[in-house]
């Protein structure tokens, strides 16, 4: 992938901007600019909050190319609190057992490395556990 695509990729990965369609209120992600639940336009920005839950996740072992010193890792089908559906990385999970229902918050981490001439390493968003508040 080249410099200025991920230029133009950059507000989508590092701060969850979708749009938010203003006929039906629905909010989109991906940025799709036409809204899938009233086929009208949808081209005003929304950035979404970065909280969601697990609603399946699965541990990759054999990682495509680029993603080979991360394995194992956990990729995981996240719903937003806004609605819609993607698919991250989760991160900071140490011994914790993902499961359907978990609660989670975007952090920009490192994503992979596209080895070479530049050594480019790419950034952009996963998700992490949410720390259950102690009762007091
Ligand atoms: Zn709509």
């Amino acid at each position: 992938m080249d410099i200025s695509r991920h230029w133009r990729l950059r507000k989508q990965r590092y701060a969850l901007e979708g749009e938010i369609c203003p006929h039906c209120g629905a909010r989109l992600f991906p940025p799709r600019d036409v809204c899938p639940h009233c086929g009208l336009e949808a081209k005003t920005t929304y950035t979404f909050v970065g909280t969601g839950v697990v609603v399946s996740w699965t541990r990759v072992r054999q990682a495509p190319a680029h993603f080979e010193e991360q394995t194992p890792y956990v990729v995981a089908l996240v719903q937003l609190d806004e609605g819609p559906m993607l698919t991250a990385q989760l991160t900071d999970l140490g011994n914790v057992q993902p499961y359907a229902g978990m609660k989670v918050e975007m952090v920009t981490r490192k994503l992979r490395n596209d080895k070479g001439d530049r050594g480019l390493i790419v950034y952009g968003y996963k998700f992490r556990p949410v720390l259950e508040r102690a009762v007091a």
